[in-house]
């Protein structure tokens, strides 16, 4: 019997892109039209695994589910502006993301055992971090699920067309904060991680905050993905001027969510990340500081050279200054790593991350809208 499809959940004009749905709401999508949930495994299949994009070519699907689909849905991926490679083998992948010059970066780390995507979950960032060159084009909108996960899709697939392997590790440190575009980052998440899309471990997708803590919270009830927190700074004073969001949730609150997200997990651990600001926040008496304030948490340091950018008020601290940064707090116990600066012919590296978008708020109007935001029911997921 041919299926009926008695719900049409999409507007007349406008075809509804899948890549927003996880699983879940595949499931419900296709039993809401007549069809079973089994149907959702094998659009992802297609789509994620296969890299395929048309619905005619899903030869497993019937032939009135296939004029259905086309009829009112697509799948559809961001636009690639450029694509540019650096010396060290970096890639970094410029998409448009809709009509109205909004577009976002993704980069590419490769490396011996391990391929790792850096993905961006907003246009631009509210959070206006001083160091950080992303803050300054102030912020746009947040990205959808279709628009999270075809970062993913976009360079695992033309990895795999050029014979290499593929993404094995994700990172949502690109542009943005993805504690505040929580819904769409888990959904995103979600897909990163079911064994019918690209089936990652739930160790190597990694979700990075600057410290919004009541997503934190909120976090842990519904994943146990990786977490990197953006510190920064060993104590109140210097972090409110680094990082503004803790003037809202300070440090003994940042950690305590810490605590409490890894607690129960016997071997997992947060990672911190710690730019090395020259002159700011490396010297000896920082690093004291900071072991004894996470120094009680399974934890493992990155400390990252300051990357510069036109205008910037910071400096990258010294190589000297770096190592003995290090070697205190790596002496105290705290598995602690240097990262290199990777990409920076092509402003690939941390905090160079840019895109091109208007920003058509004022950012200090934003800035109280996302701080409101975060305050509670918007969040629930
Ligand atoms: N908003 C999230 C994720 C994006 S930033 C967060 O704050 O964690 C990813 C990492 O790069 C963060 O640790 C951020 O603080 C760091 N970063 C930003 N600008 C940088 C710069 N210019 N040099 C080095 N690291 C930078």
């Amino acid at each position: 019997m041919k299926p009926e499809y008695p719900f049409n959940p999409m507007p007349e004009t406008e075809k509804f892109n899948l890549l927003n749905l996880n699983r879940a709401a595949l499931e419900v999508f296709f039993q809401s039209n007549g069809e079973k949930s089994f149907r959702a495994r094998q659009l992802m299949q297609w789509v994620h695994q296969r890299g395929v994009t048309d619905f005619d070519q899903m030869t497993d699907m019937s032939k009135t589910l296939r004029q259905f689909l086309n009829q009112h849905c697509c799948i559809e991926l961001p636009r690639v502006i450029t694509a540019q490679k650096s010396s060290d083998g970096t890639r970094k992948w410029l998409l448009s993301v809709d009509d109205s010059d909004n577009a976002v970066e993704c980069v590419l780390i490769p490396e011996k055992s391990r391929m790792t995507l850096c993905v961006s979950s907003q246009v631009g960032c509210t959070l206006n971090c001083s160091f950080c060159s992303t803050a300054k084009q102030g912020f746009n909108r947040n990205l959808t699920t279709a628009e999270i996960i075809a970062q993913l899709h976009l360079v695992h697939h033309s990895l795999l067309a050029e014979g290499s392997s593929g993404v094995s590790n994700v990172v949502m440190m690109g542009m943005g904060e993805p504690l505040l575009n929580f819904d769409a980052v888990i959904a995103a998440v979600d897909m990163m991680c079911d064994d019918y899309a690209y089936a990652l471990s739930k160790r190597r997708v990694t979700i990075s905050t600057a410290g919004v803590v009541p997503a934190m919270r909120q976090l842990e009830q519904v994943t146990d993905v990786a977490l990197a927190v953006s510190l920064h700074a060993p104590n109140d004073r210097l972090r409110n001027q680094l990082v503004p969001i803790n003037r809202k949730y300070p440090i003994s609150e940042l950690l305590q969510a810490c605590h409490s997200y890894i607690d129960g997990y016997k071997s997992r651990k947060i990672t911190f990340e710690y730019v090395m600001l020259d002159g700011i926040n490396d010297s000896l008496e920082h690093a004291r500081q900071l072991v004894s304030l996470i120094g009680d948490i399974p934890c493992k340091l990155n400390l990252i050279p300051f990357n510069p950018y036109p205008h910037a008020i910071y400096q990258c601290s010294e190589q000297d200054a770096i190592d003995r940064f290090r070697d205190y707090t790596s002496g105290k116990g705290i598995i602690t790593l240097t990262r290199r600066a990777r990409g920076d012919d092509i402003d690939a590296a941390c905090g160079q991350l840019v895109g091109a978008f208007h920003d058509r708020s004022r950012r200090s109007e934003k800035y109280q809208l996302s701080l409101k935001d975060i305050e509670g029911v918007s969040l629930a997921h």
